[in-house]
């Protein structure tokens, strides 16, 4: 998604009052009325039907425009629309093709009211490029994408597939399946993370895909990894240019905007970085405890009401000079400064079985994959902070986890240690995991003893790994920043070897900590804004 509010006034806070008039005002320019269908089967009015029956009720205070009709599920509009789920919500399907199976909980919340809004003006939004590509589609496309409510990726997915829906009502047909209410539809597809997009029957994505991606992905009915604009990309000036979207990131971007400087954050996935995925954070000043996603908008929030945020972008090139370009997947900027905020992306161990069933019991994101192993056994792999939080999570939604370590001590700090232990959580030490086997997803894991050296197989149904992080530096490298042993960004006082590029957060390495990375994402925009008055590398040398 392209989220590019620009507030004028830092001071502007819009209280929920005024956000809802202004919703109000938006609904009743609207063209169109919005109505939804709901079928439920009379033996699973749940949870799921009532928070259907809740979110469009508050919804439907906000305008007439919006209908709401139940049927069950053995009613003629349920064989007329082929509904078979329980419960179902249809958008206007007297226009468009987009449903929901179970309800848009969580994280989901959002998109149903963007979906809403767009049904309503009959306008998907999407930009000229992906509907360029779209119009190019001449056979249908049956799309399903499968979310979570605590999938900090899924909305940026499910909101491609309704754009889409929207732009082509005449081919395109979408199903958003929320794992929790559809767990057996889930393993019938072996999507086991996600979001993962199926369209005419074919993984098309694998996590959330920038929107001409996933349309290029639609369009030949395979995953796409570069997107090649066909036209001349829209050109936007600049002071600073950051890339990353992570605590670093927004911090950078609120100190570089309160310096007077013209600031524009990208992010490619997720806004939030690690943080989003992260369950529960205890040791950010302030917060004895919150949410990681819960803390990741609170932050976007907070950076949004001083600089631009584009979201779902990604940047391809940066070419140094005065000024600098920064060639991204939509547009172009020219920019004094570029502050490299990457942040790191998660390691894989390398062993057999791991590639095959990744998003088919191989997770590396409880918060988003965890609901689908309630009650399953499974392992998570690691002995550091991630691992200790993310096992933790897992024990409390009701996943039978067991901790898998290489070593007898766990590097984790000890309040987290602690926690551990009084969850109950069993630990394997000194193992390691050599193969994961399975049919078409996990079915169990082969475990070896390094001190013993003996093997034992594990039948779990999931593999969770938090073993760390690697610096994500391939946009560093590509422009000649300097590394040091570890990998990681060299620099001094966040001042890389490239005049006019610097680093901050976990792509530098150091403690990587969130209060870290924000301290280093200001002082990062501090010594930016400090050399766009005196440019250190007409005065100094070397670093
Ligand atoms: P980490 O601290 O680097 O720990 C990685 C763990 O995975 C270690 O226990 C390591 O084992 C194990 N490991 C690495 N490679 C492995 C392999 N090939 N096979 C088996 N095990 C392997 O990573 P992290 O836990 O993701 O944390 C990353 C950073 O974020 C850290 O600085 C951490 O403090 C921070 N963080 C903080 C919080 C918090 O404060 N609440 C939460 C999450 C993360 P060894 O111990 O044997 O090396």
């Amino acid at each position: 998604m392209d989220d590019t509010r620009d507030m004028d006034d830092p001071q502007e806070t819009m209280s929920e009052a005024a956000f809802l008039a202004q919703l109000r005002a938006a609904f009743s320019q609207m063209p169109n009325d919005i109505p939804i269908y709901m079928f439920v089967s009379r033996a699973r009015d749940d949870v799921f039907a009532q928070t259907n029956r809740q979110i469009v009720r508050i919804f439907r205070e906000l305008t007439s425009k919006i209908t709401f009709r139940e049927y069950p599920l053995d009613h003629d509009l349920a064989r007329k629309w082929n509904v078979t789920h329980s419960p179902t919500l249809l958008i206007a399907p007297d226009r468009y093709a987009i449903r929901w199976l179970g309800a848009p909980m969580g994280e989901e919340g959002r998109i149903f009211l963007e979906t809403m809004m767009m049904v309503g003006m009959g306008k998907s939004h999407l930009n000229a490029e992906s509907k360029n590509v779209l119009q190019k589609i001449d056979s249908p496309r049956a799309v399903k994408i499968f979310v979570s409510p605590t999938c900090p990726y899924c909305p940026q997915q499910a909101l491609n597939g309704i754009q889409a829906a929207i732009e082509r009502p005449d081919l395109i047909s979408l199903e958003i399946v929320d794992i929790q209410a559809n767990p057996g539809l889930a393993d019938q597809y072996s999507a086991h993370s996600v979001p993962q997009t199926f369209a005419n029957e074919v993984l098309i994505g694998m996590g959330a895909q920038s929107q001409e991606l996933f349309c290029a992905s639609l369009k030949k009915l395979e995953p796409q990894s570069v997107f090649i604009p066909e036209v001349d990309a829209e050109l936007v000036e600049n002071d600073v240019v950051i890339v990353g979207g992570g605590p670093a990131g927004l911090t950078a971007g609120i100190y570089a905007v309160r310096s007077g400087l013209k600031t524009a954050i990208i992010e490619r996935d997720a806004l939030g970085g690690q943080v989003a995925t992260t369950p529960i954070v205890e040791n950010y000043t302030g917060f004895s405890q919150v949410g990681g996603k819960n803390l990741v908008d609170i932050m976007v929030s907070h950076a949004l009401q001083y600089t631009q945020i584009f979201q779902g972008e990604a940047v391809l090139d940066i070419t140094p000079g005065n000024p600098m370009v920064v060639q991204t997947s939509r547009r172009k900027f020219h920019t004094r400064a570029v502050l490299l905020a990457t942040g790191a992306s998660h390691k894989h161990l390398g062993i057999p079985g791991e590639a095959r069933f990744a998003g088919k019991g191989v997770s590396y994101c409880s918060t988003c994959d965890g609901p689908l192993f309630v009650g399953k056994n499974v392992i998570m792999v690691g002995g550091g902070n991630s691992a200790v939080t993310e096992a933790l999570h897992l024990h409390h939604m009701g996943v039978k986890v067991t901790l898998v370590h290489r070593r007898d001590a766990l590097r984790a700090q000890d309040v987290l240690v602690g926690h551990l232990k009084s969850a109950g959580i069993p630990i394997l030490w000194n193992t390691e995991v050599k193969e994961i086997l399975g049919k078409k997803s996990v079915e169990a894991a082969l475990l070896i003893n390094n001190q013993t050296g003996e093997t034992t197989t594990l039948p779990v149904k999931g593999v969770f790994l938090a073993i760390g992080y690697q610096p994500a530096v391939d946009l560093a490298k590509k422009i000649g920043v300097e590394l040091t042993a570890e990998g990681y960004i060299r620099h001094d006082r966040h001042r890389t070897n490239v005049p006019g590029v610097y680093s901050a957060g976990d792509v530098e390495g150091g403690y990587k900590q969130i209060v870290t990375a924000s301290g280093q994402g200001a002082e990062s925009a501090m010594a930016i804004f400090e050399d766009l008055i005196n440019p250190y590398w007409q005065t100094r040398k070397e670093i």
